[in-house]
Formats: C-alpha cells, structure tokens, sequence
C-alpha cells in the first residue's frame, strides 16, 4: 500500500480534460435490457432489488433472507438458499427445450473447430462428474484445473460445480512453480491439465510442469489428463489417468445435489500486478446471481440471437465470469479461442468475428493498444458488421485508445463499455449501461444499479465532483468475495481496514463535474511529484493521444529533488520508426501540453516490449525496479519472462 500521505496531498490531482461524449442511439436504446429506471429501483430496496435478481435462477429451496452482515464484513446473501451452480447453467435450458442450442462454437488457434450444444456439454459435464466422484472427490474437496483454453477446461470446471468441489483454475501459462504454490495454499488434491497446449504454432508442455509441481505436492493422489496435443508425456501408473479413458466412458447419468447458497464455488488467485496473488474465494447463489444479472444489463444479452465473445483467458475472473458462468447461466451462445490474436496471422480475430458473425466482444485494453500498433488496415479487411456491442476490461483505457476500438472496430456504431472490477468483486459494478449511459472516452461511469460506489479522500469522506480519491464501496454485493482462502484477517486487513465500514478497492478515482467515475489506476502506483499526486493513467493516456504512440507505462523514480521523476517506457506505433531523440523530446513536450509542466515526463524510453501479466495488465512495479536498478521482484506472473531482459538490455547506463 502506498505510504501515508501528508495532509497537502490529500486528493489525486485531476490533470486530464477529455469532452468527448457519445450519446445512446435510439434505436439501441429501444431494444436495450437495462432502462434508467433501473437506478432508481434499486436505490430505494438495494436488497429487494437484488431479490429479483436471484429469481433469474433456478432454486430448489427460496432463502429466508437476502443478506445477514451481522458478521461485516464477513457476508452472507440468499441465507438459507440452496441450488447447483452447474444445472442453472446447463441442464434447465436443456430441460426447457434448448438443448439444441450452441453454448461454444471452439476455435482451435490451428483452425480445428468444435460446436457444443448445451444439451452435449450436460452430458460431458455429468461425465466428468461421474469420474471426479470415482477418484474419490467429495463436495468441499479443492481441485486444481491448469489447462489449454479448450472445452474440457469449461467441463471440468462445471463437473466441480456440480459435485460441490471449488476449483482453482491456474493459467495454463504460469510455471510450475506457479502451480505448486497454488496447489499448496488450497490443499489441492487432484489436478486435471493437458498433454500440452499450442502457443503461437508451437507445441509446449503443461503435463511436464505438473509432474514437476507434484514432486513437491504429496497430497495430490490423481491427474485426470486430457489428450490435446498428441505429444510424449512421462507418465506416473496409479496416479495419472487419461480422460478419454475415464470420462468418454462415463455414465452421461448424473443426480446433481443442491448446496448451500453460500457453498465454495471456486478460489482464483488475483492478477500479481503488486504483489504476491491472494486466493480469493467466491460462492454459489450470490456469485451466479450478479453474473447473470451484469452479463444481461451490461452487455445486453439477448440469448435467441447473440454471439457472444470474451476473448480473455479462463485461467483470469473475466473467462470464469463472462465465459463460464455469466453466459451459460443466462443460456448464450459464446466463442472459445484458444490461441492468440496474431497467431498465425494479425488479424485472426477479426476473422473469427466474421465467421461466428460475433455481435459482442469483450476484450482487454492492452489488447486494443496492440491492434493500434498493428495498424487499422488489418481488422479493415473484414466484415465486422455482426458487432453490436463492444466491451474492455482490465485496466482504464486511454480515450485515445476508446476512440480507436469505437472507429475501427465499433464503426462509430456501437456503444462501448468500459467495465470496472476486480478477482475480489466476482462480475463487473462500474460500467456505462448500453442504452442507458452516455459514453465517455476513459470512463467507466457509473456504479451499477444495485452498487454503492464513492470516491473518497484520504480521511473517508467523499471527494466533490472534479475531484480525484480512492474508489470504495459502501454496501456489500451479492458476487463479492468471501475471504481470502484461508486467512480471514489478511481479508479484513486488505480490503476493510484502511476506511473503517468501505470496502477499499486498492484502485485510485476521481469524479468528474457530472459526478462520473473515472478510474485513474493503483493506488500503488501513484506518484508523488514536488508534492503533487499525479495518476499514471492521466500521463500514460497523454502519451498514447500521441499519434507516434501505441502503448505507454509511466512510472515514479526516486528522485533528488523533486521526490520522484516521472520515467515513461513507450512502444511506438510500427509506422513511427525507431524513436530517436527528437521523438522523444516531441513526446516529452506533448505530454506537458496536454496536461502542464508538471507531468512533463523526465526520460521516456522506447521499448519493444512492456512487462504484463497473463491478463495483460502492465506490472508498473518491474519496471520501476529497472528505473531504480534494483533486483526484479516477483515475476511468476508475468506473460512472458524474457521481456524484462530485453528492456533491462535497451536501458541507457545512467538510468
Ligand atoms: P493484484 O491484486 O494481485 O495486484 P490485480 O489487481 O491485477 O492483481 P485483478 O483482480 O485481475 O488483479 O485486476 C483488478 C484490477 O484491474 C482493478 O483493481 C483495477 O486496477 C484494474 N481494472 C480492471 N478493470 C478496470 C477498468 N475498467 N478500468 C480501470 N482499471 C481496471
Ligand atoms: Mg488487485
């Protein structure tokens, strides 16, 4: 957490003027899910309001209460409910008369593809429910998931729902050291992963890495492996089991229980981006409540007729939210690629929008940055008339960037959500409503009806409009976490101490003159410049307005005279050249132009790369060790290692 400020710097300053507005179409609103009254609603019964949401679902007993924060901040909602997260995802479609229907159409990063209809992936999911329960596994019993981005991965994740097991879903790119760490602080007991997975044409190993991990996990008594990629594994006879031997036999019969609304779902390790990852821990009525709501109002889902698309990893909250459990609970039809969006070719994506015809897209901002730098003319040679609707996450978007996706992708047509959450929230609870909301290029708007959102000063008190401060929530919500697994009072510690009764988001805000929310990034990163806290997102976005500019991360060094300096690493557009020292000076100027003198940064670098993590959020933290030439921290998150070793090589002598 950022050290205490003094009482001169209480707020964020708000440096960044951006008066865009997009207003709703007409048309769109007249079709829309969510309407403005929805607001109003549910500000004056919060809790009836969430009631209704929760009757989106199948239960087999009704809760006798909505919430009981008798025990704050330790929450309870639909106390004295019970259902089964997997059958409101699968089997009640199917017993409705929507078997037929396709839950993924699978994209393989080859070309190989899959149609799954709900009626096929309820008999796959009562399969894998049939063998975890033969190897022993029993409601409340952990199991790690490390795999490709395949259909398998989604069914055992759904056959755990099913039996009441939690799942730990750990990205199938993460080392084995990763795996371990994680297998260790759930107590995992069995793990189901892949042969291997294709990366970028490649074939690359994840069976290899979780024999490695399991040389120190004792306690892991199965591997349930799915074939994917036909490649020589090592194989351990009594422990290691292959799916097509197991589950393609099993019965497709399966009696589902019902839990406790309030039952373990599933623990997911938060991002790293500051730190080491906390298991957060999610449960069954409420979480399913809010992925279902936010999946319907957010991204207007109409189930008979979209093709619904979140190009994002399963193994980070957004795949378990808005791949697994937000769509199949409200019966969509999604895609599921497995590769990455230059692989074989830099507009694959755009190819498979077209041929799926997809009408939403959910995607991260770095995404977007990378398409900028690629160049508009690639996604300008496909149809993307099928889009409706576009969506980011992940980390604030610059306007600049907004205004790319909206033109390029978008075709000035669609709304665009910039959708604020955390592994910790469970589904989104700041975002503009489709319809409803007017867009702002950078802002996530509003808090959604049922969310209580503020920002406040360093003393908890809100903050005006025009101001900057920490993002907080005042009123529990229905998909928020638990605990930390297994360490409540790192929980209260972390998210409920720093404000006395607000849940501390971490993340730094400010309101604009119409009260609207603008999210200005990590509380952790915050600089402090000659006494002024400035936001790296203000800056960054100045520097990626510049047309040279795709990509931007900015950074406080330590510096003499002014506290810390503003260091900014930049990756220019391909049409910008190599950046010499008149760009350079050209940016440096820019910035103090577009947001004074006081932001102007004291050395940009031109990399090739930045350091993200798997789900493509900048790790601003590496970057200020190599500014600062201090050993690298924690790296066990990052997408791609040797990416710090490329902009350490490019660092001049003297930084
Ligand atoms: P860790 O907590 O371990 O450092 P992390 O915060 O990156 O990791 P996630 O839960 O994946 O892990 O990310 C949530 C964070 O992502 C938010 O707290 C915020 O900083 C950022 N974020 C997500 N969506 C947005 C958005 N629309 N605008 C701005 N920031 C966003
Ligand atoms: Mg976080």
């Amino acid at each position: 957490m950022a050290t205490q400020p003094d009482a001169s710097e209480e707020t964020l300053a708000n440096l960044l003027h951006e008066h865009r507005r997009f207003p709703p179409d007409a048309g769109f609103t007249a079709q829309a899910n969510a309407t403005s009254s929805d607001y109003e609603a549910s500000a004056s019964d919060r809790l009836a309001f969430w009631a209704q949401q929760a009757r989106r679902l199948d239960w087999s007993h009704e809760w006798t209460q909505v919430l009981d924060w008798s025990n704050a901040p330790f929450a309870k909602w639909f106390v004295g409910g019970r259902l089964n997260a997997a059958t409101n995802c699968l089997d009640r479609h199917v017993a409705a008369g929507r078997g037929d229907r396709v839950a993924y159409y699978f994209e393989g990063e080859g070309g190989d593809t899959r149609t799954i209809t709900y009626a096929q992936l309820t008999d796959m999911v009562c399969q894998a429910a049939n063998t975890l329960t033969d190897l022993g596994v029993k409601a409340g019993d952990r199991v790690a998931i490390y795999m490709p981005m395949i259909p398998e991965t989604v069914v055992a994740m759904l056959a755990c729902a099913r039996i009441g097991a939690p799942h730990t879903v750990v990205f199938g790119g993460f080392s084995a050291d990763a795996l371990r760490t994680r297998i260790h602080d759930c107590d995992a007991r069995i793990v189901v992963t892949s042969d291997g997975a294709y990366r970028r044409g490649k074939v690359v190993g994840l069976k290899s890495a979780v024999d490695e991990a399991l040389l120190d996990c004792p306690d892991v008594r199965s591997v349930l492996v799915v074939r994917r990629t036909g490649q020589d594994i090592d194989w351990t006879p009594g422990r290691d089991i292959w799916w097509h031997d197991s589950v393609d036999q099993a019965s497709t019969e399966h009696h589902a229980e019902d839990f406790d609304a309030e039952h373990p779902l599933y623990v997911m390790y938060t991002s790293g981006t500051t730190g080491k990852p906390k298991g957060i821990l999610h449960t069954t009525g409420g979480y399913l409540t809010q992925c279902s709501y936010t999946h319907w109002a957010v991204f207007d889902l109409k189930a008979e007729s979209d093709i619904f698309w979140t190009a994002a990893d399963i193994g980070w909250v957004t795949g378990h939210s808005y791949i697994v459990y937000g769509p199949l609970a409200n019966g969509a039809t999604s895609v599921l690629y497995e590769g990455t969006p230059d692989t074989p070719h830099q507009g694959r994506w755009w190819e498979i929008v077209d041929k799926y015809k997809v009408s939403i897209l959910y995607c991260a901002p770095t995404a977007i940055r990378t398409f900028m730098k690629w160049g508009a003319q690639i996604p300008a040679k496909y149809s993307l008339g099928s889009l409706r609707l576009i969506g980011t996450v992940g980390e604030p978007i610059n306007p600049a960037a907004y205004i790319w996706y909206r033109e390029n992708i978008g075709h000035n047509r669609t709304p665009v959500v910039d959708t604020w959450w955390q592994t910790e929230t469970g589904s989104i609870l700041v975002s503009p409503l489709p319809g409803v909301t007017a867009g702002k290029p950078g802002a996530a708007m509003k808090a959604l009806p049922g969310i209580v959102a503020d920002v406040v000063d360093d003393a908890g008190s809100p903050v005006p409009d025009g101001a900057g401060g920490y993002l907080v929530l005042r009123e529990p919500w229905p998909s928020m976490l638990r605990t930390i697994w297994g360490d409540d009072d790192r929980y209260v510690d972390t998210y409920w101490s720093r404000f006395p009764g607000l849940y501390f988001a971490g993340d730094g805000a400010k309101k604009d003159e119409d009260g609207d929310i603008w999210l200005l990034g990590r509380v952790d990163d915050v600089m402090n410049v000659a006494g002024h806290r400035l936001s790296t997102t203000e800056i960054e976005s100045a520097l990626v307005s510049h047309a040279k500019v795709a990509e931007a991360a900015v950074i406080g060094a330590s510096d003499e005279t002014t506290g810390q300096a503003i260091v900014a690493f930049v990756i220019l557009r391909s049409e910008a050249g190599d950046g010499g020292p008149e760009v350079v000076q050209e940016l440096r100027d820019h910035v103090a132009k577009e947001i004074g003198k006081i932001a102007r940064p004291r050395q940009i670098m031109v990399v090739p790369e930045l350091p993200k993590t798997r789900s493509g959020k900048i790790m601003r933290r590496l970057l200020k060790d190599v500014a600062q030439d201090r050993p690298i921290g924690d790296v066990t998150t990052l997408a791609d290692s040797s990416v710090m070793d490329l902009i350490k090589a490019g660092m001049p002598s003297d930084a």
